[in-house]
């Protein structure tokens, strides 16, 4: 008799597909001040009432004047006026300079600023430029930054610091984003303990503290997520479901650790089904097999409340974070996942024996633009993820001699 067939492994991409088909953007925005919008989703887009910089201006500390003027190098003016950045210009008198710092407004009629280290004042209080001005040198230009009228964010856009400064340059106090998903984490499994519940020295046979719980709960506040740490939940079928069931309640989204196996002490997958529908998968990557993801019916609503479970090791549950959730939870706040970026760098290391699965190697860019291999890739092993500062996509069925060029994904786009 033949054995039963094994399901076969899901290819990560078609997995990161079908999980990104079942979510829709939250609906929900709210207004918050721009400096406190750092990390979230702009809901609407944003266009500018106002030309940046408003009007000419100089970007240099000298003296504005017409090129006409200054036929050659050593010509003499007189000073007219003095323009400190903030207060408003008189037209140009011909004949004269104005006195300029940068920042200032440009008085009408100049075309050229020349740069004080290229002027010496003269004791009767004219200037002689000693360097022949181009047409328009050091003249920052109305609008050249953002047009009047221009969109300069977009509806879906992650806000970083860069984009806080300029919707406040064009006066934006508040930014109306996507509201923070709200997450509820769970950590399975009888051996976890938290750190500072028992001391090392205290801890039982077998027991381990609950790592995953620290860094998805900080992976997930980074990606702007108001997140509900439910705390470990034991491995029993009942414990489980009735820690699903609650979490639910007001939550978008459920993510757990460990438990989703099929092992006998693996009790998310019957769980999940009972309570909503699920789809058990097991990843060609490694780390990080088997992923779980369903839905939970939220009692006495017409709702339903995503669930994703993640494999407890602790190197799996980082890797599918950043692969799998990550995206996912950017969909949610209606912005688009960016493509990856790899980056072809050599190996400073090498893989002899090939893997059937697409393998996620933890590494390190060294100071002469190689990367280094951290030596344990089990995925118990954490350190590798700490040690690490990205990620080489190897493919399945791929050794690694030194030197090769292998893809390269900094941990830093994802954090
Ligand atoms: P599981 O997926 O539940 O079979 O767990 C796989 C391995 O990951 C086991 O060695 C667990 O002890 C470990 N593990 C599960 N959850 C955690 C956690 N929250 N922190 C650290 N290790 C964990
Ligand atoms: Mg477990």
């Amino acid at each position: 008799m033949n054995a039963p067939a094994r399901s076969p492994l899901m290819a990560l991409d078609d997995a990161l597909t079908q999980l990104l088909a079942g979510v829709a953007p939250l609906a929900d925005t709210e207004r918050v001040p721009t400096s406190l919008a750092d990390g979230r989703v702009l809901a609407d887009s944003l266009t500018s009432a106002l030309h940046v910089p408003p009007q000419d201006n100089s970007s240099m500390d000298g003296y504005a004047l017409r090129c006409a003027e200054v036929p050659a190098a050593g010509a003499v003016l007189p000073v007219s006026q003095r323009i400190a950045a903030g207060h408003a210009a008189e037209p140009l008198q011909p004949g004269t300079c104005a006195r300029i710092f940068t920042g200032a407004p440009l008085p009408l009629g100049a075309d050229a600023v020349v740069m004080q280290e290229d002027v010496a004042a003269l004791d009767d209080g004219r200037v002689r430029i000693n360097a022949m001005p181009q047409a328009g040198q050091w003249i920052r230009r109305a609008g050249e930054d953002v047009a009047r009228g221009a969109v300069v964010l977009c509806k879906g856009q992650r806000l970083g610091p860069a984009q806080l400064g300029l919707a406040a340059g064009i006066g934006c106090a508040d930014l109306s984003v996507v509201r923070r998903p709200r997450v509820a984490l769970l950590s399975t499994g009888d051996e976890l303990v938290m750190p500072g519940d028992v001391p090392p020295e205290a801890m039982r046979p077998g027991a381990i503290y609950n790592s995953n719980r620290f860094f998805l709960k900080a992976l997930l506040q980074r990606l702007g997520c108001e997140v509900s740490d439910l705390g470990i939940v034991p491995d029993r079928r009942d414990a489980t479901t009735e820690a699903l069931r609650t979490a639910a309640e007001g939550h978008d989204l459920i993510l757990t650790s460990g438990g989703v196996s099929v092992g006998e002490e693996d009790h998310i997958k019957p769980a999940v089904q009972a309570l909503g529908g699920l789809d058990l998968w097991q990843i060609a990557m490694k780390p990080g097999k088997p992923f779980a993801h369903g839905h939970i019916r939220v009692d006495g609503q017409d709702r339903r409340c995503h669930f994703i479970g993640l494999p407890g090791n602790p190197v799996s549950s980082f890797v599918t974070f950043v692969l799998l959730v990550r995206p996912f939870v950017l969909q949610l706040q209606g912005c688009v996942p960016p493509p990856w970026r790899p980056l072809q760098l050599p190996a400073h290391f090498s893989v002899a024996r090939a893997d059937k699965r697409r393998e996620f190697l933890r590494v390190r860019r060294n100071a002469i633009g190689g990367l280094d291999l951290f030596p344990n890739q089990s995925s118990g092993v954490l350190t590798s993820a700490a040690w690490a500062d990205g990620l080489v996509d190897n493919p399945a069925g791929t050794t690694i001699a030194h030197g090769d060029l292998v893809s390269y994904l900094p941990l830093a786009d994802w954090l």
